[in-house]
């Protein structure tokens, strides 16, 4: 019985914000009508306590990165978000944390007006949490990693390794970036049509460029002194600064390809972050950086889920 109250309690809004749910929790599955022509793009991302963040987050911020790393990923494809479904595993009932949890979950979601249509509700050893992003996009347009062609910047928006450096330092104002990435969503929909490929950045710069560069068959150049980083960054060594912004996990920023004419178009937009070139994709497979002109030989890695630790 718990089960459904905590569903009753917690989980249902009020209100939902799109007109195209026929059912949203109350049955065995949600009803969504998709608009004509688009494209219906899903993605799942799974939190597990202890291992995507430190045990002692705050509820609030666990609900809400839960939601915002599908979102990001729903932005990387050049999507519209739509709705979410939760599967969360609970070690116990505890219902100040719930009321935060999902507090988060709704703060996160308002914004870009995603409503929560259904989900799954289960007792378990360990607090894990499963949300599935719904979203449209118009037919053919969707963003992939493929894409990529020589000549075309490589672009990221907003900085990077501000989540890596707030991991490392537990109380600095970065720590922010860490527990509340802010989903690209508005930037992925100004890309569409122009971008030539993109992808969000969950696991270091270095290792999702490559997701990029193996989809598209081709290499890239990075130009180091380029990388749009947090003034905190600045004194650090430059190898420091590169450990957390090439390979620092978390930044849920959007990394793309564009054409040097689409860019023109692109920042004749008003955007919703700053966007910064960064390099340039080149005809060699690989990736190449540069530090003022210097080739540079550095040895980092981007997160391994299965790492041997
Ligand atoms: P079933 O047993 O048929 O799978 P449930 O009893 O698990 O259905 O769920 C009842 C309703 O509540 C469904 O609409 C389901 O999608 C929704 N629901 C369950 N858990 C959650 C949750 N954590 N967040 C949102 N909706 C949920
Ligand atoms: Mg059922």
């Amino acid at each position: 019985m718990a089960e459904f109250s905590i569903i009753e309690q917690y989980f249902k809004q009020a209100r939902l914000y799109q007109n195209n749910v026929v059912l949203g929790i109350c049955d065995d599955s949600a009803i969504v009508s998709p608009p004509p022509n688009h494209e219906l793009v899903i993605c799942t991302d799974t939190l597990v306590a202890g291992r995507h963040f430190p045990t002692n987050t705050s509820a609030h911020a666990i609900g809400w990165k839960s939601v915002a790393v599908n979102l990001s990923d729903l932005a990387a494809m050049g999507a519209t978000a739509h709705s979410i479904l939760l599967a969360i595993t609970l070690p116990q009932i505890d219902h100040a944390w719930l009321k935060d949890f999902s507090n988060g979950i709704f703060d996160c979601c308002a914004p870009h007006h995603v409503d929560l249509i259904g989900g799954d509700t289960t007792q378990g050893q360990h607090l894990t949490i499963s949300v599935t992003a719904l979203g449209w996009v118009k037919k053919g347009q969707a963003i992939k990693r493929q894409g990529a062609c020589v000549g075309d910047y490589v672009v990221v928006s907003g900085q990077l390794g501000d989540a890596a450096f707030g991991l490392q330092h537990l109380g600095h104002p970065l720590q922010q970036r860490l527990d509340y990435p802010s989903p690209r969503c508005l930037l992925g929909q100004q890309l569409q049509g122009l971008a030539s490929s993109m992808i969000d950045l969950s696991d270091g710069l270095i290792q999702d460029l490559n997701h990029i560069l193996l989809a598209s068959k081709v290499g890239a150049r990075l130009d180091l002194e380029t990388l749009p980083l947090d003034p905190a960054l600045h004194h650090l060594p430059h190898t420091k600064q590169w450990q957390y912004a090439l390979a620092g996990g978390d930044d849920y920023e959007l990394c793309f390809t564009i054409s040097e004419k689409n860019y023109q178009q692109l920042i004749q937009k008003e955007l919703s972050v700053p966007v910064h070139i960064i390099g340039r994709i080149e005809a060699p497979v690989g990736l190449r950086l540069y530090y003022q002109e210097k080739r540079q030989d550095l040895d980092l890695h981007g997160y391994q889920h299965f790492a041997q630790t």
